[in-house]
């Protein structure tokens, strides 16, 4: 009797063997349903093996094979063993992520759009041809590359000139994106610069029958481009030559919750897996690819200019916060520059990374503050909705009229958020066209793509955005861009913050002048000598990459040190505090016994405290050496998950991008 050994979707770190009725055929990567306790689930056959160490009376049979479904490849399945070992997740858990959503089965289809029309062709670069070549290894292997272009550089043609010989040459190419770049925009200009070339798309917006389709499209070998987001670094892909990830530097690209894995690390894997060559491209790149570069194991191909004619980078320039002449925060400098814009016909963003209508709500004469209920945090002005909301739970309340603690009748919104933006530019520039993109007013499917419309129309003057606006876009009107309450990010405690600060702005900024008509970035600020601002009016990632190198190697964070983060929450304190000190104590002792370079840190309360009525707080686990932090993190899990505080939730976080 054969007996196959089950990766089921539960959190266990293990498989499960169950016996194999006559009349059903299964492979390795097979995906099949099984009954585990009362639940039918599906999994994916890990192993075929000849006897089981359960007892036969004890083995339950597979219930079916799951019909339509090809199994994964012998890759797919490395991969998510992979990942479970990694990433210290349940094995069952990662072969669930390479699975497609089940449905009924249909044929597969692919976009295609043979000889598309209106595509402007031009020839690529030196710089570019340069990069082409040099990604593409002859013959092909693993290779990792480094791309690193200002924003314009023309990047995106660079991938595509790339994927369209291996193409040529009847490979599958792999193009990550993150997630708010996929816009349909990316899938027409793509589709239009490989005319005829069949593309899939794979993320998770999709309905469960349209990217199961896409899914079998990639997995059948149909589809020659596979465009998708982090999760379609999982896909099957038997011609797979080569893979390429955008913006490597995105956060979209971790996965914050249930298997918590960095898809440009495990494309990292892959390729080598499949011995390709893989591409990263960034005008920022993470400071981990950098130092990679750096030290010679990637190569490094640089893009110094932008790539349209004429066009050149923005002139940046800092102009302070507080001037006379301000209205609601918006300086002098600005509201010349943007009145200049307004004359001329030309379109002005402006970028302020908050939404709502004021991030505080205050009593002047008492100092109450309005607070979430449920969590460590302010509650944030909607004046639109006329509420007060949390931005980390789901609270929301009315707007008081007077002071809950002193009756005043005066309470103060603190800070600038988009809507006061809105309504602050609506008074200044009465006549001029206004939209406003954050998350608020996008909430209905298909506004976005409404507005994205209108402002490349040409029917909008001004807009005002969060970050959504700060990526991907080309308005070749858009000439001036604002950018407002950026000195927030700098008092942050956050390890990545400048960092992130800093892609945000020079991918803002990439808005302006990206066309014939040149550029302008005014970035209003208390802090003009900043070395981040320093950056970025000198267009010099390379110097900052490099100071901000030299302080994280001296304050031993990543690239230099590995971490995993231990994140627990709880109703009770004193549960939360048992488990974690516990938790800290045993990694210590583990680590001692075996010699290990790990060190454990004592808990410390997260950046927020408590949440949701949850109380949160993490352990730090560092080590210089990936080796040795690998090595100690399973025997960790595993006293872990041994303590008896059944009240806490906890969970693990290899390389974690952030302390949140
Ligand atoms: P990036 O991805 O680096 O931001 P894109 O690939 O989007 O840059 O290119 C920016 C703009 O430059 C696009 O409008 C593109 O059509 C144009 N472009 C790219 N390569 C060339 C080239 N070799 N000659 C002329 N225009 C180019
Ligand atoms: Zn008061
Ligand atoms: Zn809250």
């Amino acid at each position: 009797m054969a007996i196959v050994r089950l990766a089921l979707p539960v959190a266990a770190h293990q498989l499960f063997d169950y016996w194999l009725p006559s009349g059903l055929a299964v492979a390795l990567g097979s995906a099949v349903i099984a009954k585990i306790g009362r639940r039918r689930l599906a999994g994916v056959v890990a192993e075929i093996i000849a006897s089981s160490e359960v007892a036969p009376e004890r083995l339950l049979p597979i219930d079916e094979v799951v019909a339509g479904i090809p199994p994964l490849p012998d890759d797919v399945c490395a991969l998510a063993r992979f990942v479970a070992a990694y990433y210290q997740e349940p094995i069952g858990l990662c072969f669930a992520q390479a699975l497609p959503p089940f449905v009924v089965a249909r044929r597969a289809a692919v976009v295609s759009v043979p000889g598309a029309t209106g595509l402007v062709k031009h020839a690529l670069n030196a710089d570019q041809r340069t990069a082409v070549s040099a990604v593409l290894p002859q013959p092909l292997e693993f290779a990792p590359s480094l791309v690193q272009g200002v924003t314009g550089s023309g990047k995106t043609e660079v991938y595509l000139a790339a994927a369209a010989r291996l193409i040529a040459a009847g490979r599958q190419a792999l193009l990550l994106v993150p997630e708010i770049n996929l816009t349909p925009q990316l899938v027409e200009r793509i589709v239009a610069a490989l005319p005829g070339v069949r593309t899939a798309v794979l993320h998770s917006r999709l309905a469960a029958g349209e990217r199961r389709r896409q899914w079998l499209a990639a997995a059948t070998g149909d589809a020659q481009l596979i465009v998708g987001t982090r999760l379609a670094v999982f896909a099957p892909l038997p011609r797979l030559g080569l893979i390429v990830v955008d913006e490597e530097q995105d956060a979209s690209f971790k996965q914050q919750e249930g298997v918590r894995y960095h898809a440009r690390d495990v494309a990292i894997y892959r390729a080598r897996l499949r011995d390709v060559p893989i591409v990263l491209g960034s005008a920022t790149p993470s400071l981990e690819s950098y130092a990679q570069a750096t030290r010679g194991r990637y190569r490094w191909l640089k893009l110094p200019q932008r790539a349209v004619l004429q066009a050149a980078l923005p002139e940046v320039r800092l102009v302070p916060n507080r001037a006379s002449g301000s209205v609601e925060g918006i300086g002098s400098a600005l509201q010349h520059a943007i009145a200049a814009r307004l004359a001329r016909n030309e379109q002005v963003l402006l970028f302020i990374n908050r939404r709502g209508y004021a991030p505080s709500l205050l009593c002047a004469a008492c100092g109450w503050k309005a607070m979430c209920p449920r969590c460590d945090a302010r509650l944030v002005v909607h004046r639109d909705a006329g509420r007060l909301r949390c931005h980390h739970c789901s609270h929301a309340g009315n707007i008081p009229t007077a002071c809950p603690e002193c009756g005043n009748q005066d309470l103060l919104p603190l800070g600038f958020g988009t809507q006061r933006l809105e309504r602050a530019v609506a008074e200044l520039y009465p006549a001029a066209r206004i939209v406003r993109v954050d998350r608020d007013s996008t909430r209905r499917k298909d506004s976005f793509a409404a507005m994205r419309n209108a402002i490349a129309a040409g029917e909008v003057d001004i807009m005002i955005g969060t970050q959504m606006l700060a990526k991907g876009h080309d308005f070749p009107r858009l000439t001036l861009v604002g950018v407002l309450g950026a000195d927030n990010a700098l008092y942050s405690g956050e390890f990545r913050a400048t960092e992130r600060l800093f892609t945000l702005l020079v991918q803002v900024s990439g808005r302006a002048g990206r066309g014939a008509l040149a550029g302008e970035v005014l970035v209003q600020t208390d802090f003009a000598d900043h070395p981040v601002y320093a950056a970025l009016v000198a267009h010099d990632y390379d110097r900052f990459a490099a100071a901000l190198l030299a302080e994280r190697k001296s304050l031993g964070l990543p690239p230099f040190a590995h971490l995993a983060l231990l994140s627990a929450e709880a109703k009770r304190p004193a549960a939360l505090d048992t488990f974690l000190s516990t938790a800290a104590t045993r990694g210590r002792a583990i680590a001692a016994a075996h010699g290990s370079e790990c060190e454990v840190f004592s808990p410390v309360p997260a950046a927020l405290p408590r949440r949701a009525n949850l109380v949160r707080a993490q352990v730090l686990a560092q080590s210089p050496n990936r080796r040795a932090l690998q090595a100690f993190l399973p025997l960790w899990r595993d006293e872990l998950e041994r303590i008896e505080e059944r009240s806490v939730r906890w969970s693990l976080d290899v390389d974690p991008i952030g302390f949140a």
